[in-house]
């Protein structure tokens, strides 16, 4: 399914800026160009569990949704979204997400403080990383060996461990992530290879030691807490995968659909990334429930590149500097774009 297939367009290697989408006929104004599929991972931050449907991303300002899986803590817009999340989650990934909630409600009834994060924290280096999730995995090692493997529910001793596990730096809204990227591994493993594995990955994804800690705790404390017919998919390889996929190929899940004031969540949608972008483009984006969609601003010649922007709202506005300085910092690419070269140009005859 990756990379996405289209009589529209064809996605290429550009010279200095990796792969991108180019037309391959005009396209002419209004033309829907792609519908993503439905992210293979994505997190809706817990201030906003009761007020986001799980399976549609629906929000109704702020508005607490009536539809509660009580054993999940998923909350949904309708009884027919939250049938279709439980067969799109399988019964397998419904207890996971039981087992996790219920580790979380003990968690925060527990009070412990995840820690402070430090001023002198760094972005840690392949090699911290590293030695990390070694770590990491042989703590999981020691959850996964006192398991029952015929059991499926947590045991008192399992209990208490994932306890400890969780007593440390543990983010839920991380937890989840990984958690929804598990489940897809575990159900689609070989669109994982062909849709996750192949985007582009971030080396040193993490931007502190604090948030390195976090996932990795969170991955000992799914080893310790998930149904043992899943423990196949949660693996440190593919929790690296998650955390390295994120920073550049999540789309934000915001209440409006693009430029929404609320920021609910974020997810990963394969087909969506081969978009790059401009910051005069010609692709338009909105969210449509839980899956974008893509259409042309304007005729499009064939071999001509299409473009999305990766500036939402006022980021727009920013002049040629600022706005090749926040394309760095977050997308981490040097922004070369009609726009930018002509105000760039612009900017430095003026003086
Ligand atoms: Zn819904
Ligand atoms: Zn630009």
């Amino acid at each position: 399914m990756s990379p996405p297939a289209s009589d529209l367009f064809s996605v290429k290697t550009i010279p200095g800026a990796g792969r991108g989408i180019i037309a391959s006929r005009d396209i002419s104004e209004d033309t829907t160009v792609l519908n993503s599929e439905p992210p293979v991972a994505h997190v809706l931050f817990r201030e906003y569990r009761k007020e986001v449907c799980a399976h549609c991303f629906l929000y109704d300002r702020g508005r607490t949704l009536r539809v509660k899986d009580h054993d999940t803590g998923k909350v949904f817009c309708s009884a027919s979204c939250q049938q279709e999340w439980l067969v799109h989650t399988g019964e397998q990934g419904r207890r996971a997400w039981q087992d996790l909630h219920h580790l979380i409600q003990t968690k925060s009834k527990s009070g412990k403080n995840s820690g402070g994060i430090s001023l002198t924290d760094h972005r840690p280096d392949i090699e911290d990383v590293d030695r990390r999730w070694e770590k990491a995995q042989g703590e999981a090692d020691e959850y996964v060996r006192t398991r029952s493997d015929t059991s499926n529910a947590l045991d008192d001793t399992g209990r208490k461990q994932a306890k400890g596990a969780v007593a440390s730096s543990t983010d839920p809204d991380i937890v989840g992530y990984l958690l929804s990227g598990i489940l897809y591994h575990d159900q689609q493993p070989d669109r994982w290879r062909e849709a996750v594995m192949t985007l582009a990955m971030h080396d040193e994804p993490y931007a502190t030691t604090h948030d390195l800690e976090a996932h990795c705790n969170s991955f000992v404390q799914l080893s310790s807490s998930m149904p043992v017919s899943l423990l196949r998919s949660c693996t440190v390889q593919v929790c690296r995968a998650l955390a390295a996929v994120s920073s550049h190929n999540a789309f934000g899940i915001r209440s409006g659909g693009e430029d929404g004031e609320e920021y609910m969540g974020y997810g990963v949608y394969p087909s969506a990334s081969y978009f790059n972008h401009s910051c005069r483009p010609n692709v338009a984006k909105q969210r449509v429930g839980n899956v974008w969609k893509f259409w042309v601003t304007k005729d499009v010649r064939q071999g001509e590149e299409l473009c999305i922007s990766y500036l939402g709202g006022d980021e727009k506005d920013l002049n040629v500097r600022q706005r090749r300085g926040h394309l760095r910092e977050v997308w981490g690419f040097i922004c070369e774009c009609a726009r930018c070269q002509r105000e760039g140009k612009a900017s430095q005859d003026g003086g």
